[in-house]
């Protein structure tokens, strides 16, 4: 009989669920709701049920292998608590791990987010053919995984990767994390409808102006679109998320001397818009990306490399 795994991505405003085979095949997806104002008693119950309908409808064609969870925030590794997450108000300390295998009566594996969507790529996206990889998530903010020999690497503390937070701007913005200038504040979703926002009350975009006067809101792929179409403040903004991720590309790159580094989330669907001027940085900056082995390449995964990453963690390379 087969063996699939279920792969749960708990996200600040969504969970999504798949199940995904051996070969990597997804079966099955589907979306739910995680209002902020709902407890965490009713987000793990409403998981786990949805969770429990997969299994019951995928029995007859395989086995499930378990369960891996993908959470935005720090975690104890070990223990499955969370240790920090802001997108998670209230789950702080929690047992999450622990609360989901009484349920569902399963072992669960949980792992950050980004860590698990690095994880994703490495097994069955961009990264299927290297042994080590570094992933770059640009999305609302910048998400950093770091697989090493096929493992993720979570530092002594369970806080490595932690990428968007490398500072590329000493002259920058305030950041969440309390720093200054850090990649996140250059390169997310986030920093690109800031900076465009800049160009728009400068009078610098019609686009954007138009789209203001239709109440339209302003999103970086909203942003990316009006680039798309010509609007010269528009390009500028993502040319300029492009170079300073040049930037944390080339402390990486110089750092860690990995094959392979993918760059994934929202922002990386408009990769033609930001990356000649990452390429440019690269190229400018480090000597050893200009050796020529080392790949910069946009996630395969897409918008499911989280998903089939905490899939990949309940179902263990080569076992069983
Ligand atoms: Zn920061």
């Amino acid at each position: 009989m087969k063996r699939f795994a279920i792969g749960v991505d708990l996200g600040g405003t969504n969970l999504r669920i798949a199940a995904v085979d051996e070969t990597g095949r997804m079966l099955e997806k589907l979306a739910l709701a995680t209002k902020s104002d709902r407890d965490r008693t009713t987000v793990l119950r409403d998981m786990c049920e949805a969770i429990q309908g997969v299994r019951a409808k995928l029995e007859s064609a395989g086995t499930l292998a378990g369960v891996g969870v993908g959470v935005p925030g720090i975690l104890y590794v070990e223990t499955g608590v969370l240790r920090q997450s802001p997108n998670l108000p209230g789950w702080e300390n929690f047992p999450v791990r622990a609360e989901i295998e009484g349920i569902l009566k399963t072992s669960v594996r949980l792992d950050n987010d980004a860590n698990v969507a690095a994880l994703g790529e490495k097994r069955w996206g961009a990264g299927r053919d290297a042994a080590s990889l570094c992933m770059l998530t640009l999305g609302t903010g910048v998400g950093g995984g770091l697989i090493l020999d096929g493992k993720i690497w979570h530092g002594f503390l369970g806080m490595a990767g932690e990428l968007g937070h490398m500072v590329v701007n000493e002259n920058g913005v305030d950041c969440p994390c309390g720093g200054k200038g850090c990649l996140e504040t250059e390169s997310s979703g986030t920093a690109i409808v800031r900076k465009a926002r800049l160009a728009l009350a400068a009078g610098r975009s019609p686009a954007l102006a138009a789209l203001e006067r239709e109440g339209k809101e302003i999103t970086a792929k909203q942003v990316g679109q009006a680039a798309q179409a010509g609007d010269a403040a528009s390009k500028e903004v993502y040319k300029s998320a492009g170079r300073y991720l040049g930037i944390g590309l080339t402390n990486l790159v110089n750092a860690l001397n990995l094959p392979l580094y993918v760059i994934g989330g929202g922002v990386a669907k408009d990769w033609d818009l930001f990356a000649p001027a990452m390429l440019e940085e690269l190229r400018r900056r480090s000597y050893i990306f200009r050796e020529g082995s080392t790949r910069v390449e946009r996630s395969r995964l897409g918008g499911d490399a989280g998903l089939y990453g905490a899939a990949s963690l309940g179902l263990p390379e080569g076992a069983g």
